[in-house]
């Protein structure tokens, strides 16, 4: 049975005229679940008694579980979810001064192989559903009502284990109840989604007509280098990702990308490397992410130092790219990327 909380709006409204029930009827269910967070149709109080049993029979109230918990010195918490069929996914909440922005998985594994990250240990199994990724949303917000009235998640980033548009369908429907105002209200600019370079999502994710944010992982500056550190360059090399990405632009309305850049000492942090780099990605007119290495696994990788992050960095603002240092989060607690669940997989 599927879960209420896999619904978009738009969704739920055909799912209840095909029940022979009026377009008004998914509204006052997503104000029950969204506005009222009730946790059962028996407290819709104000469905028939007909059509709740009705309900029940058609839909279930499963969210993923919450298993495992972590709080980091810096306030970050990363939480480790069972989902229904017993696999784990993660999720973390980190506190900015701009309010509070959960970092959501979209996929248990992930089959992208990314050399630096921890989640590819894992093959995937399978995509989330909405109502999982949902979920870790639902928990956190509701820890942090819970805590205090006045706070709740502002902010959303789809950063987590997975490759979203590996499981486009399903992101994109977690993102419309997210942004939706009968849903969780979050702002579409305060929604990031991050891709490998996913081209065919990439295109389609530009014509939704959402105001959604978008980031590339792209960590190497040319061909040779991003195929050694990330497999999916070999079928979306760079002279198809760029253009790919100059289109998203034109059709998202000028929407203009983040590029993530992770930087690995003597890897891709070279004066020469941030170069190519500005040239890249001059005409697509992004920014610039970078991101201090975070050594989760055994793969030789080291950090950047500090002063080459720093001349990296400049170099790219001299040459006007807007580009900004990561700020990090949880670093004693495993928060990157798939580390917990593959440190909770190893000690069985
Ligand atoms: N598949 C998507 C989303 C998940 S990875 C994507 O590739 O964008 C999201 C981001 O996690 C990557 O861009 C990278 O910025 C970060 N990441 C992964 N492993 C990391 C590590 N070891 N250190 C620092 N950042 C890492």
């Amino acid at each position: 049975m599927t879960s209420i909380y896999s619904y978009s709006l738009e969704d739920l409204t055909s799912k209840m005229i095909s029940m022979g029930q009026s377009s008004y009827r998914s509204k006052q269910i997503f104000s029950w679940l969204y506005k009222k967070r009730v946790h059962s149709f028996e407290e819709m109080s104000d469905i028939s008694k007909a059509f709740r049993e009705e309900l029940k029979e058609n839909f279930s109230f499963d969210l993923p579980e919450m298993a495992l918990k972590q709080e980091s010195a810096d306030g970050t918490i990363k939480c480790l979810f069972r989902l229904s069929d017993g696999e784990m996914v993660e999720g973390v909440l980190m506190h900015y001064e701009y309010g509070f922005s959960v970092c959501v998985s979209s996929q248990v594994g992930c089959n992208m192989a990314c050399k630096f990250c921890a989640s590819g240990l894992l093959k995937k199994k399978r995509g989330l559903t909405s109502a999982e990724m949902l979920g870790q949303v639902l928990f956190f917000d509701e820890m942090l009502r819970k805590r205090n009235p006045e706070e709740h998640v502002t902010h959303c980033v789809v950063m987590g284990t997975g490759e979203p548009f590996d499981n486009y369908d399903n992101v994109l429907s977690f993102i419309r109840i997210l942004n939706s105002p009968f849903g969780l209200e979050i702002g579409a600019r305060h929604i990031t989604v991050s891709t490998c370079g996913v081209i065919p999502g990439i295109l389609r994710f530009g014509k939704e007509g959402l105001q959604i944010n978008l980031a590339i992982s792209l960590h190497a500056p040319n061909n040779t280098l991003r195929d050694m550190l990330m497999p999916i360059n070999h079928a979306y090399p760079l002279e198809k990702l760029i253009p790919a990405i100059i289109q998203y632009g034109k059709d998202s309305g000028g929407r203009r990308v983040t590029f993530e850049y992770i930087l690995i000492k003597g890897v891709n942090d070279t004066m020469d490397c941030s170069r190519e780099l500005a040239r890249l990605i001059a005409p697509t007119f992004g920014y610039v992410n970078l991101i201090p290495y975070n050594p989760v696994i055994e793969n030789g990788f080291e950090r950047s130092d500090d002063s080459q992050v720093e001349l990296f960095h400049n170099f790219l603002l001299q040459k006007h790219i807007k580009s900004t240092i990561r700020k990090e989060f949880g670093s004693d607690i495993d928060a990157a990327c798939g580390q917990l669940r593959a440190k909770h997989e190893k000690n069985g």
